[in-house]
């Protein structure tokens, strides 16, 4: 289908894209990559009356890494994070999750900043930015503020970006520890039926610290706090990796879709989870 008609904008400014959204709220919308944008217009299952492209704003791109703490522009595509050898150095678990995402077309187009401000919560995004902690910098009309992932995502499409607010960038410290990105999908090019990111920080056997996150497993992604406090302070062996697997698919909630019924996501998901904690364990 053919979207209906809107007006095209190509700011060079984060502050001129905010005030066109200022100037037009609801009826306009920005557009990054248009992966998931440009089907729902087609589809008019939107109707967006001013499009605001965000490729001409330079601020909005680049990968910048001081010491521990990266930031990464919203615009950044998902083949920059995947080719970037020192974002590879800081944070490897960025690469292995982008590179389980859709095919090499859509990564080279697929940014950060619109897989994770889209709320879809079948993107992989969400929950690597959960597991890495990372912090949401997002400017509006009423200046710019920061939003942590773990508080961003409210329901399925809905989070916590008012309808004035872009996204400018990403930010977190570099993790430590092993890391692992297991995914599961019906074939090539899929989003996850089920897919865990897990960061082990593990000294003499003894978990010091860790973080686990899951994607499609909710109507947003799933941080596992409870898991993490079962892990931490103790000593790593397959029983316990069990144990918190089990308390992983417990907080998990997933929907029955074209992917599978529930029964099916919640076997899936404690075979992901395992061989994440697995992998991450090795790698520490
Ligand atoms: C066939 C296919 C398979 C895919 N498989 C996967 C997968 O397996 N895993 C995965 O993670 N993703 C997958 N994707 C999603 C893809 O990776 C993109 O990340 C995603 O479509 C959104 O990124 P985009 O840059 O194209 O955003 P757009 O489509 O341009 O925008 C998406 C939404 O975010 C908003 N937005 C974009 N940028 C900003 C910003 N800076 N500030 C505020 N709002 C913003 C837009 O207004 C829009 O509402 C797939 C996409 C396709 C088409």
């Amino acid at each position: 289908m053919i979207p209906s008609a809107f007006k095209f904008y190509k700011p060079n400014s984060i502050e001129k894209a905010v005030s066109i959204m200022k100037d037009f709220g609801d009826e306009a919308r920005v557009i990054a990559g248009g992966h998931s944008l440009i089907p729902v217009m087609k589809q008019r299952l939107t109707d967006i009356k001013h499009l605001i492209d965000l490729s001409a704003i330079k601020e909005l791109k680049g990968i910048n890494i001081s010491g521990k703490s990266i930031s990464i522009g919203a615009m950044t595509t998902q083949v920059e994070l995947i080719t970037n050898e020192n974002l590879f150095k800081s944070a490897p678990v960025i690469r292995e999750a982008s590179l389980q995402i859709a095919d090499p077309q859509v990564r080279n187009l697929g940014t950060i900043g619109g897989n994770v401000a889209n709320g879809d919560p079948a993107n992989d995004m969400p929950g690597l930015m959960q597991l890495l902690d990372a912090t949401y910098k997002l400017s509006g009309t009423n200046g710019v503020r920061e939003v942590k992932a773990r508080e961003f995502y409210e329901a399925a499409y809905f989070t916590a970006r008012e309808d004035d607010e872009i996204l400018i960038s990403i930010s977190f410290d570099a993790p430590i520890g092993g890391y692992a990105y297991e995914k599961q999908k019906r074939k090539i090019g899929d989003y996850a039926t089920a897919a865990a990111g897990v960061i082990l920080n593990v000294d003499k056997g003894v978990c010091s610290s860790a973080s686990i996150a899951l994607t499609n497993l909710s109507d947003t992604p799933v941080y596992c706090y409870e898991a993490v406090g079962l892990l931490t302070g103790k000593k790593i062996d397959d029983n316990l990796l069990s144990q918190v697997t089990k308390s992983c698919v417990e907080q998990s909630d997933p929907v029955a879709d074209q992917r599978g019924p529930v029964e099916f996501k919640k076997y899936v998901a404690g075979v992901v989870i395992n061989k994440a904690l697995k992998r991450a364990f090795e790698r520490s």
